[in-house]
């Protein structure tokens, strides 16, 4: 079998710059998640594989021989992929299957989104407020639960683009850009009254839509999945959190 590659059915993407640090671990994988995945395919080729989680910017399937085992890298949106993408991807790794390319080039292009800095920043980041520094912030949110091992995200005071529905309150003060990776968290959270804690926290619940990108479940994204919400509550003051964002939803709303 020879080495393939799946790319990118629009190339342009690879035209944009890369505006993050290249170095250190670019993705966060659900080890759990890897496994199952990979145990799947093991049955389904019915021999070892060794699967690799990616966050290639053009290869989203490659896969190549090497004694006996056979080696497959897959983008990182293949973690929460549906079953029949699944055995879309066995047909097309065993046969080469041309109607198994396809359905996987519909689901590449249904999750482009999640491609690395698939979208440029538009603007320029604005990090210092008038009385919390984002970049402190974040800084301080990495070290203290992720060993500062995310080097592949952008922050900036910044309302969203788009309102989105059925969010909590919380969020709505923050949100997160994953074609830009980006966080935004909202300027009325610039303010003396507003606790550095409370900034954190926001920042935090930004952080993990990042490294939880949304798992699909019957073709439907879930972007809090019971294991983003067990990571959210294990911030340190998120109950105090919660508690303060209750108390001053009403002079926040007043202050936008
Ligand atoms: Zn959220």
């Amino acid at each position: 079998m020879a080495p393939a590659a799946l790319r990118l059915p629009d190339p342009r993407v690879a035209q944009f710059p890369l505006p993050f640090a290249s170095n250190g671990p670019q993705i966060f994988v659900h080890e759990g998640a890897r496994q199952a995945l990979e145990r799947r395919f093991t049955a389904a080729f019915s021999r070892p594989i060794q699967l690799a989680i990616t966050d290639n910017r053009r290869r989203m399937v490659t896969y190549a021989e090497a004694g006996g085992t056979l080696r497959l890298r897959l983008h990182m949106m293949f973690l929460g992929a549906p079953d029949e993408v699944l055995d879309a991807l066995v047909s097309y790794v065993r046969e080469d299957a041309r109607e198994a390319s396809q359905r996987l080039g519909e689901f590449i292009q249904a999750n482009r989104h999640r491609i690395r800095a698939s979208r440029t920043v538009q603007g320029p980041l604005r990090t210092r407020g008038r009385v919390h520094d984002l970049v402190e912030i974040l800084a301080g949110v990495n070290d203290r639960y992720f060993g500062s091992s995310v080097t592949d995200v952008l922050i900036t005071w910044g309302r969203r683009s788009r309102p989105r529905q059925g969010r909590r309150s919380a969020i709505k003060l923050g949100s997160y850009s994953a074609a830009e990776r980006l966080i935004r968290i909202h300027p009325a959270l610039d303010q003396d009254w507003v606790p550095r804690y409370f900034v954190s926290y926001v920042v935090f619940h930004e952080l993990l839509h990042h490294l939880f990108p949304g798992e699909l479940r019957r073709g439907r994204v879930i972007l809090h999945s019971a294991e983003f919400l067990r990571r959210e509550a294990e911030f340190r003051h998120y109950t105090r959190a919660l508690e303060w964002e209750r108390k001053h939803l009403a002079r926040l709303l007043g202050a936008k």
